[in-house]
C-alpha cells in the first residue's frame, strides 16, 4: 500500500505487558458492507505469543494474591469505561462485523460491559465446601486457586461481547490472559486495551495478540506455559485445538456450533412465536451460535405458519448497518456470504421450495453498499432431513421450516443432528413442554421465547457443539484450580 493508503487506515497494535507493540507484518481486515479495507491487523506468530505470555507470567504472582474485592473494583472500573465510550464501541463493532449498529448499540456492547459487572460481583459470592469426619477427628475442605496464564481464543461473531465472556471470568479469579480475537474483527478487543491502564488493570494481566488462528491461535495453544484453553468458534477448530493440546493435557473449555431446531406445536401462541423465531432465525444476519435454523411446525398449523413467518420475514429490511432503522446487516466477509449461498443453491438443487430471500426477491441496495456482502432472509421449506441445509450449521440469515405429526416423532428428528447447542420448543401444554425440553439432546432449551440469558446458569453445548459450561459457578470451577485439604487434629 501506498503511504496514503496506509496512512488512512487504522492500524492496529498488540497489547503486551500493558505496551502498545508493532509487529512486523500486517493483515488487511474489511468492512463487510463496503468491501473496502477498514484496519490492518497484527499477524502476530510465535514470538509476540511468546512475549505476551512471558508478561502474563510475570504479572501472575501479584495478580493472584489480590483480594477479590480489589479485582472485583477494577473490573467494575472497567465496565464503566467501556459503557462511557459505548457509542464508539458499537460504530466500530458494527463497522468491523457487519452488524447493525442498533444490534451493537443495544446487544453487542451493553452485554460486555454487563460481563465485567457480573463476575465482578460474583466472584465475592463463592464458598467453598467443607465437611468433617468427628470419628476419626478430622476437618476436609476445599480451596481454589487460579491456574496461571489463560490462553482465549474468540470468534467474529459477537466480538467483545464473547472475549469480554472470557476475558472476566478468567481475571476475577485471579489468572492473567493472553486472548486472541478473531482476525476479522480486532477492532473493538484493541479498543478496550487502551482502557486498561485507567481501570487500574495492572500491566501484564490482560495481553492481546492480534493475528490469525493458524499463526497466532496455534502458538498460543501450543504454548507450554499456558495450562488452559478457553475456546468459542467452530467445531473443525475445536477439534484442532484439542489436538495441540493433547500432549499438554491442557485443560481445555470449548463453547462450538449448532444446528438449533425450534420446535412448534399446534396449541403456540403463533403471535408471540412467530415474530420470535424470525427474530431467532436473523438476528446478527443469523450469525449467532444460539440462532434457529430447523424450524419444525406441527401439520395441522403448518400452512397457517409458513404464510405468516414469511410474511414477518419480509419485513425485515435489510441494508447499510449504520442505518438505525435496519435490521439486517453484512455477512462477515465474501468467502462466508458464497457459503451461506450455495447452501441455498444445493437445497434448490434437491428440490426445495425457497419461499423468500436469496434468488427470489430483489435485494437494492444503497450506492455506498454496492460491494457490501449482504443477503436476504431466508426461509426454504420441503427440505429433507438428511440434505446438509437441514444437518450442517449454515451460519447466515437461512432458516429451513418441515412439517411434523408426532411429539415423538419430532424429538427423534429434532435430536437427530451431531450439534446440540440450543432449541426453542412452542406450546401451551406446561407439561409437553416438559417432556419435550428433558428428551432434547440440547445444552440449552428455551420453551415459549428465545435468548433470554441468566448468566448465572450453565451455558454450553451437548454433543459436537463443545465441552463444558460457562456461567458463574462453571466459569468460576474451570478458572480455578481445586485442591482438597485435610485436617486432623
Ligand atoms: P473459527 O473456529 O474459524 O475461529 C474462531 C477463533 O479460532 C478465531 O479467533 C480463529 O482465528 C481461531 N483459530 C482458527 N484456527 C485455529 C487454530 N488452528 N488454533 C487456534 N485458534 C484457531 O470460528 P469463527 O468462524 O470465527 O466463528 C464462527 C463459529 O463459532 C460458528 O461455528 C459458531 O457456531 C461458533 N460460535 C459458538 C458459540 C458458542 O458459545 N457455542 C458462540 C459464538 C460462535
Amino acid at each position: 500500500p501506498t503511504m496514503a493508503h496506509s496512512k488512512a487506515l487504522l492500524v492496529l497494535e498488540n497489547f503486551i505487558g500493558g505496551k502498545f507493540v508493532p509487529c512486523s507484518s500486517y493483515i488487511d481486515s474489511y468492512n463487510p458492507s463496503t468491501g473496502d479495507v477498514y484496519c490492518r491487523v497484527p499477524d502476530s506468530g510465535k514470538e509476540e505469543v511468546e512475549a505476551a505470555v512471558k508478561a502474563a507470567k510475570d504479572a501472575f504472582p501479584v495478580w493472584s494474591s489480590k483480594s477479590p474485592l480489589e479485582r472485583s473494583q477494577i473490573l467494575n472500573k472497567l465496565a464503566d469505561l467501556i459503557e462511557h465510550d459505548l457509542e464508539a464501541f458499537a460504530q466500530a463493532e458494527s463497522k468491523d462485523q457487519g452488524k447493525t449498529i442498533t444490534f451493537a448499540r443495544t446487544v453487542d456492547i451493553p452485554r460486555a460491559v454487563h460481563n465485567f459487572r457480573f463476575f465482578a460481583s460474583s466472584i465475592l459470592h463463592h464458598v467453598t465446601e467443607c465437611t468433617e469426619m468427628p470419628t476419626l477427628g478430622c476437618v476436609h475442605y476445599t480451596s481454589r486457586a487460579p491456574v496461571g496464564v489463560a490462553g482465549l481464543i474468540s470468534p467474529w461473531n459477537l466480538p467483545l461481547y464473547l472475549l469480554t465472556w472470557k476475558i472476566a471470568p478468567a481475571i476475577a479469579c485471579g489468572n492473567t490472559v493472553v486472548a486472541k480475537p478473531s482476525e476479522m474483527t480486532s477492532v473493538t478487543a484493541w479498543m478496550m486495551c487502551k482502557l486498561m491502564e485507567n481501570a487500574g488493570v495492572p500491566p501484564g494481566v490482560v495481553n492481546v495478540v492480534f493475528g490469525t488462528g493458524a499463526k497466532a491461535g496455534e502458538a498460543l495453544v501450543c504454548h507450554p506455559d499456558v495450562p488452559l484453553i478457553s475456546f468459542t468458534g467452530s467445531t473443525p477448530t475445536a477439534q484442532r485445538i484439542a489436538e495441540n493440546s493433547a500432549p499438554h493435557c491442557k485443560r481445555l473449555s470449548l463453547e462450538l456450533g449448532g444446528k438449533n431446531p425450534a420446535i412448534i406445536f399446534d396449541d403456540a401462541d403463533l403471535s408471540q412465536c412467530i415474530p420470535t423465531t424470525v427474530r431467532s432465525s436473523f438476528a446478527n444476519q443469523g450469525e449467532i451460535c444460539l440462532c434457529t435454523s430447523r424450524i419444525f411446525v406441527q401439520r395441522g398449523i403448518y400452512t397457517e405458519f409458513l404464510k405468516r413467518f414469511v410474511a414477518e420475514a419480509k419485513k425485515w429490511k435489510t441494508g447499510d448497518p449504520s442505518d438505525p432503522t435496519i435490521d439486517v446487516g453484512a455477512l462477515i466477509s465474501k468467502e462466508h456470504l458464497e457459503k451461506v449461498r450455495n447452501y441455498v443453491k444445493k437445497a434448490q438443487a434437491e428440490g426445495a421450495r425457497v419461499l423468500c430471500g436469496e434468488g427470489v426477491d430483489p435485494l437494492a441496495l444503497p450506492p455506498g453498499n454496492q460491494k457490501g456482502y449482504f443477503m436476504l432472509p431466508t426461509v426454504i421449506a420441503e427440505v429433507k432431513d438428511e440434505s446438509c441445509c437441514m444437518q450442517e450449521e449454515i451460519f447466515g440469515p437461512v432458516t429451513c421450516v418441515v412439517a411434523f405429526d408426532t411429539e415423538e416423532e419430532v424429538i427423534k428428528r429434532a435430536n437427530g443432528v451431531k450439534y446440540g447447542l440450543a432449541a426453542t420448543v412452542w406450546s401451551g401444554n406446561v407439561g409437553r413442554v416438559h417432556r419435550v425440553a428433558h428428551r432434547l439432546q440440547s445444552g440449552l432449551v428455551w420453551t415459549n421465547c428465545w435468548l433470554v440469558r441468566e448468566l448465572n446458569l450453565p451455558f454450553g453445548g451437548m454433543k459436537a457443539s463443545g465441552i463444558g459450561r460457562e456461567g458463574a459457578k462453571d466459569s468460576y470451577e474451570f478458572f480455578t484450580e481445586v485442591k482438597t485439604i485435610t485436617i486432623k487434629h
